[in-house]
């Protein structure tokens, strides 16, 4: 029996973990928590919730949390505790130097897709208007940057198009590269509704995952494919939809332009993209892929629903637009119960990229060459902005092992942990003059820096996260920051400390700004967000109560936009020395590489991550359930306890991120997205063996 006390009072606000963007009361005595009961007029959620969102806040006053301020000249000297006031100082001194000493483009910042909208707005605006160039980029680099880009080219606009209610008008989902049971289970139960009554489902995905078969659930086809081939396999459908003429034409000569359509076609015809002569590369049998293709143009409303494993690929930009291709040619968008919907994995993810976080965008995807938009910020900010775009997360490492970037200010994102190829991300930070790490815990990343600034927990703040539908939802602070100062203060005070006059007293005051200066958010006020409970972008003038589904008369840019899409194979190859193909994924309980929920009641159900491995390829190596296996690939090796499993078929290997052991990218490659930097996490040639064998 847990004791929990009577609670005095209760203030609504936003799971800080997924992007499904659920909303909870937070049951208050005084300033402590006594539970978080999911609300019913949450729009995301109605009322439910997972385990993470109910249970896995505790890290908010986990004995791990840092909140003193802390300086060391040299990374091999011991930290020093210090004042606010003096880290500031000396970050900011230390920044300027560097700017003297090297050229103003030698420092730069990451945001946090963990943050609001508020604070990742300052962030890119300290990086524009105090460091006075483009080096900036978010963690959604590493995730869903290839939706940002692909779905810009294809629609105008980088954000799904649908809200969670369309799910409940659907009649056939794809879903690709995702495992939304465990990723993003309060929409996962939405979905399973749906399927339960009567929808069917494509699941595209190497590993069977439970949408594929469990209790009441079966899919009506699974694309097994081989990692790596998505580009392959999706213009395989289109091959099949187009061969079997089950296109949609009317929506297509209305909402697309006709020549580009044709091009495509004859694009998409070529044999050599059918789906019997890219089965033998891609695993997934041609009469299978001819069946869902079937389904999917002709069942009634469909719609796509796909995460990290189709992004986070050398071709993840490719993909995405792929599937753009395939809603238009079916004509499957601007409704409820169709559409193309990124899962996103972060809270924010939508809001951080939202916010101009990347090194070429300003806030609203307005790209930074545009005079007109830097105008509107120059105005505003009394600078004048660079007009070439920055660094990207990668290039800053690059520069910096180059001798070029020697300084970076990190809000809630541990890169060496979560960024691909550590050894290179080492370096990177090694070679760095001023490593300044904003955050809960000291993190790997930690390890290298020079400066520790405390950062606050979704607890202590007040802002707004905004989830995969587009829904602008409040975050309200129900505590005191237990450092100090909530995220958002800590930057405004490192601008002061730049020298800038920045004057905010309420992170309403930077929405004020945001709606001012980005069109989509124009009538977003926390009045209005009070007034409405939530709103999904845009909400301005023209859509005065926000946006649920997009592209209803006319697709942002005009006409959709179809767009060939060659496959061309990763460079990442299986071989003699590393004969199976990795890929990576979460479980329910826990969330990315455990920095929260590992800090909580939740890590009972999590002990240790486990390599899913086939039958076959476990009895070839010697290897039965539990052994500890040694994980090796061409940049380096892990080990971890095997779990022998036909859920992956032979040649692919399976495993989770979680534990601070695992290390998953250690193994991983630096094969990157061609178009967007997203590191190809989901395709890894590896070997496995006894980790006590030779
Ligand atoms: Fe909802 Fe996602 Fe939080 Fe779970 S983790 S409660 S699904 S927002």
């Amino acid at each position: 029996v847990i004791e929990i006390g009577t609670p005095e009072h209760a203030v609504v606000t936003t799971c800080a973990y997924c992007g499904v963007g659920c909303s909870f009361q937070a049951e208050m005595r005084g300033e402590e928590v006594v539970r978080m009961v999911p609300w019913k007029d949450g729009k995301a959620n109605r009322g439910h919730s997972c385990v993470k969102g109910r249970f896995a806040w505790g890290y908010a006053t986990h004995k791990d949390r840092i909140l003193n301020p802390m300086i060391r000249e040299k990374t091999s000297d011991p930290w020093r505790e210090v004042s606010w006031e003096e880290a500031l100082a000396y970050t900011a001194k230390e920044f300027r130097r560097i700017q003297h000493q090297y050229g103003r483009t030698a420092v730069g910042g990451i945001t946090s897709s963990r943050c609001t909208n508020e604070e990742t707005y300052l962030v890119q605006k300290l990086v524009r208007a105090g460091f006075r160039n483009n080096n900036v980029d978010t963690c959604a680099r590493v995730c869903h940057s290839p939706t940002g880009y692909g779905l810009g080219k294809a629609f105008g606009t980088s954000a799904g198009t649908q809200d969670f209610d369309s799910v409940e008008h659907t009649d056939v989902v794809i879903v690709i590269g995702a495992n939304p049971t465990d990723g993003h289970p309060v929409f996962a139960s939405r979905l399973k509704k749906r399927l339960r009554q009567g929808a069917k489902l494509v699941v595209i995905d190497p590993r069977r995952t439970d949408l594929v078969k469990s209790p009441h659930i079966k899919a009506a086809h699974h694309l097994a494919l081989k990692p790596g081939t998505n580009v392959a396999v999706l213009t395989a459908l289109a091959h099949a939809i187009v061969d079997e003429a089950i296109f949609d034409e009317s929506f297509i000569r209305e909402r697309c332009d006709w020549s580009e359509f044709e091009d495509w076609a004859s694009f998409v015809s070529e044999e050599r993209h059918s789906p019997e002569a890219t089965e033998s590369y891609t695993g997934v049998p041609a009469g299978e892929l001819r069946a869902a293709a079937r389904l999917f143009a002709t069942g009634g409303n469909g719609a796509i629903y796909y995460g990290l494993g189709v992004t986070e690929h050398s071709q993840g930009s490719t993909a995405v637009m792929a599937l753009a291709n395939l809603a238009m040619a079916t004509g499957n968008i601007g409704r409820p119960g169709v559409g193309v919907n990124p899962l996103r994995g972060q809270n924010n993810v939508q809001g951080s990229c939202d916010m101009g976080s990347f090194p070429h965008e300003l806030p609203g995807y307005r790209h930074i060459s545009g005079g007109e938009t830097r105008e509107i910020f120059e105005k505003l900010w009394g600078v004048e902005l660079d007009n070439e775009p920055g660094l990207r997360i990668p290039n800053m490492l690059d520069a910096a092992v180059d001798g070029t970037f020697r300084g970076i200010y990190i809000q809630g994102e541990d890169i060496l942990q979560s960024d691909p190829d550590t050894k290179h991300v080492a370096a990177g930070l090694d070679a760095m003059e001023c490593v300044v790490v904003h955050d809960l815990f000291l993190n790997e990343t930690a390890n290298y820096a020079h400066v520790f600034l405390p950062g606050s927990t979704f607890l202590e703040k007040d802002g707004t996260f905004t989830n995969a539908e587009r829904r602008i939802n409040r975050v309200r602070k129900v505590m005191t920051p237990k450092n100090g100062y909530a995220d958002w203060e800590v930057t405004l005070k490192l601008a002061q400390a730049l020298g800038l006059d920045w004057n905010y007293s309420h992170p309403s005051e930077i929405m004020a700004e945001i709606a001012a200066t980005t069109p989509s958010f124009g009538k977003v006020t926390y009045e209005y967000l009070d007034k409405m409970g939530s709103v999904q972008w845009p909400c301005n003038e023209a859509h005065p109560e926000g946006s649920p589904i997009m592209h209803v008369d006319g697709f942002v840019r005009g006409k959709g936009k179809f767009i060939r899409t060659e496959y061309v194979a990763t460079d990442e190859k299986t071989g003699p020395r590393f004969p199976l193909l990795l890929t990576t994924g979460r479980i329910l309980s826990q969330y990315n590489v455990g920095a929260q929920t590992r800090r909580t009641a939740n890590v009972a159900w999590h002990e240790e991550d486990l390599l899913e491995i086939h039958p076959h390829d476990a009895e070839q190596r010697g290897i039965v359930e539990g052994d500890l296996v040694r994980l090796a690939s061409r940049s380096g090796e892990t080990s971890l306890r095997a779990k022998i499993t036909d859920r992956v078929s032979p040649g692919v290997v399976y495993t989770t991120f979680h534990h601070p052991d695992t290390q998953a990218n250690v193994v991983t490659t630096d094969y990157t997205d061609w178009a967007t930097n997203c590191p190809e996490y989901k395709v890894t040639a590896v070997q496995v063996s006894p980790a006590n064998g030779p």
